[in-house]
Parts: C-alpha cells; structure tokens; sequence
C-alpha cells in the first residue's frame, strides 16, 4: 500500500473559533490517520520561515502577521494520496471559490484566514512535517 503523508495547520482562526474538535472530525472521517499533533505559538520569524516560499508575494505580511496572532495547531496526517485528498477536503484557497462540503468553504471567512493549511506536493509535504515535528515525534504506530 503506498501511504503518503501530508502536513496539516489548523490556523489561528480556527481555535479562535472553536472549530478543532469539529475540523479534526472531518479529516479523520475522511480517512486520514494522525500520525503527530500539538499546539504551538508561531513567532513572526517562525511563519516566516514556514511559509518563505511566499516571501516575495504582496500577500506575505498579512500572512505572516495572522499566522503568528494566535495558536495553531500542526497535524502530520497519513492516506494513500494523502497531499491530493487533503487538499480536495479543504478547497481553495478562496472560501468563496471553494466547493461545498469543503472545510474552507464550510468555515473560512476570507482568502487570508482560510482555517486549515495543506501541503501542497509529497515532498513539501515531509520538509514541512520536519519543520514541525522531529521524525521521532511522528508516530509510525499500527491502529
Ligand atoms: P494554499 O494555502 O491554498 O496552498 P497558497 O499556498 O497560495 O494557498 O497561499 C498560502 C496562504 O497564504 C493561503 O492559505 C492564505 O492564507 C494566504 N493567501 C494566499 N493568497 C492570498 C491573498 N491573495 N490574500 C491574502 N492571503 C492570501
Ligand atoms: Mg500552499
């Protein structure tokens, strides 16, 4: 069986609203298996480290600010087809493009506070896993 893994933030926004409980149900009906989860409070530097990749976009100091206003919470998650399946749970980045039944489109109020983050290829997928969690917080554990 080919697993991948991808790497989950439930956003700022999202434990201001209440939502962890409701939005980890819906991964997890969804059939991904959480292999590593905590609570962290990115500093400025932090979400710029995370999302440098987005450092030249117009978009990069808002996204930084809101991501270091507030506790996130980070998920490695397992499936097959992981990084695809994940990213059709959530929807588009824009909540008012994203699908119904999507989290987003579901909870988010706006392009930049879009409740849940994920990763976007296998590959950034682990390097972001790592950016978070030490492979021996990852849990390879049999359900
Ligand atoms: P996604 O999270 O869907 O992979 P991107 O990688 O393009 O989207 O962007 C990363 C994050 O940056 C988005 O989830 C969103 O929070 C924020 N963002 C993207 N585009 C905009 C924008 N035009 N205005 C404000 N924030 C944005
Ligand atoms: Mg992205």
């Amino acid at each position: 069986m080919s697993t991948e893994r991808t790497l989950a933030i439930l956003k700022p926004d999202c434990i201001r609203k209440n939502l962890i409980g409701e939005v980890i149900r819906r991964i997890q009906e969804a059939g991904f298996i959480v292999r590593a989860i905590k609570m962290v409070r990115l500093n400025l530097r932090e979400a710029e480290g995370f999302y440098e990749v987005h450092s030249a976009r117009p978009f990069f100091g808002e996204l930084t600010t809101f991501m270091s206003s507030g506790p996130c919470v980070p998920i490695v998650l397992e499936k097959n087809n992981a990084v695809a399946d994940f990213r059709t749970l959530i929807g588009a980045t824009n909540p008012a493009e994203a699908n119904e039944g999507t989290i987003r489109r579901a909870f988010a109020d706006s392009m930049g506070e879009n409740i849940v983050h994920g990763s976007d290829s296998p590959e950034n997928g682990r390097i972001e896993a790592n950016y978070f969690f030490p492979e021996h917080e990852i849990v390879n554990h049999t359900l």
